[in-house]
């Protein structure tokens, strides 16, 4: 008999084949860092999402390995049942202060919460409005809740205004999503503006904050903090796995939105609670990244994000207004993409390329994310490679 299913898994392949569009996994036979060895190669990496250079950090792993020894490998349940354990009670208090809110909610992964929050929090006959460009993991939530969704044009206040008006004269609530630095374009969200429009008609605003927790505002809390108004978000999302260095994520907000989540959160009810280990380095990252020291490391990364900025524009590339640690190289089609980026493997510096689903077909990209752990002449190589290339 004919194996139908292999059949279309062929097809399927094929098709992802044909449009250039095929990704394989690569084996990293190293911690997670400036220098990785990449399938038997070193290479310098400016790919990873580690800004603060943390992932590897002795301070984040003196933690995971002392609540091992402590709290064992495994959680052995869902937080409700018995995998409750005190690493993830300390992360939750350390992050809601870190994040000025009431309370906080852990769960295995930022796209897990993405996940659990959205179906507990709208439903049917609902609005959701989000940002063109807002992760994945907010869109499938959203898709899970029911409600219905919009989405306004990447940051554009007049077309967000409009649907807000049109959501407004509907039954049910309203809620606004964006992320507030942009994962794939490093650009941010006009925060302020955003709140004064979802003041304006009565809607609630959700801000996932993956790529500004650690880097922003006076205490590195995210770029809500930056601009003062942690109040007036209704939801704080974020992940521990960028610049926390460790794994997870989580939703920061009032008592009740965490109290509704710890019973209707179906990614965190029906889920295996994270490991000690993992919870106990973001507590330290937590910790950590509110130290002087992580200030010296951030003021770091900010200059060299600034020579890297420079030195791309005085070798011609246009780049698009940032103000993060994520630089996109837009290079358009996917198949030119991937050959600027085997080329630059050639040279010994891994920086993947981005493509569809990730980003819209035909802005492929090379994204750049720079790191505290970088030197200055680890930009330079980068740029001399990139000229050359
Ligand atoms: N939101 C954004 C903006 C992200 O970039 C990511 C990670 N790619 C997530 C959410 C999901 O977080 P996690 O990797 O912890 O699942």
């Amino acid at each position: 008999m004919v194996n139908d299913m292999q059949q279309r898994l062929r097809e399927e392949l094929a098709g992802i084949d044909s449009a250039g569009l095929r990704r394989r996994l690569r084996q990293l036979d190293s911690a997670q860092g400036v220098r990785i060895n990449l399938e038997g190669r070193e290479l310098l990496n400016f790919s990873s999402n580690d800004y603060l250079g943390l992932a590897n950090d002795p301070i984040l792993k003196r933690a995971a390995s002392k609540a091992i020894e402590e709290f064992g490998a495994g959680s052995g349940s869902a937080r409700l049942i018995c995998g409750s354990q005190s690493p993830h009670h300390q992360l939750e208090t350390a992050l809601a202060e870190f994040k000025g809110t009431e309370s906080a909610i852990c769960f295995s992964s930022g796209y897990a919460a993405a996940l659990g929050v959205l179906p507990a929090v709208v439903g049917e006959g609902d609005v959701v409005v989000i940002g063109k460009l807002v992760h994945a993991s907010l869109i499938d939530g959203v898709r899970l809740s029911g409600a219905k969704l919009r989405v306004f044009k990447h940051n554009d206040l007049e077309d967000l205004e409009r649907i807000l008006q049109w959501a407004a004269r509907r039954e049910g609530h309203t809620l606004v999503i964006t992320e507030s630095v942009f994962s794939m374009d490093g650009d941010l969200a006009p925060i302020l503006n955003l709140i004064e429009l979802k003041e304006k008609y009565g809607a609630w605003l959700m801000v996932d904050e993956a790529h500004a927790t650690g880097l922003f505002g006076k205490g590195r809390a995210g770029l809500i903090e930056e601009f003062g108004v942690g109040d007036r978000v209704d939801i704080q999302m974020g992940t521990l796995g960028k610049a926390l260095g460790s794994a997870g994520g989580y939703i920061c907000g009032s008592q009740q939105l965490v109290d509704l989540l710890i019973n209707r959160a179906r990614s965190f009810v029906f889920s295996t609670a994270p490991v000690p280990a993992q919870a106990a380095a973001a507590k330290a990252a937590v910790d950590w990244v509110q130290t002087g020291e992580a200030e010296i490391a951030r003021t770091r990364l900010w200059a060299l994000v600034d020579q890297l900025k420079n030195g791309l524009i005085q070798r011609g590339w246009q780049l698009p207004v940032v103000r993060s640690a994520i630089l996109p190289l837009i290079v358009g089609d996917e198949s030119d993409a991937t050959v600027l980026s085997e080329r630059l493997l050639a040279t010994g510096v891994f920086l993947p390329v981005i493509r569809y689903p990730t980003v819209a077909r035909s802005e492929a990209r090379l994204r750049i994310t720079v790191s505290a752990a970088h030197s200055a002449e680890d930009v330079s190589q980068l740029l001399e490679v990139l000229g050359d290339a």
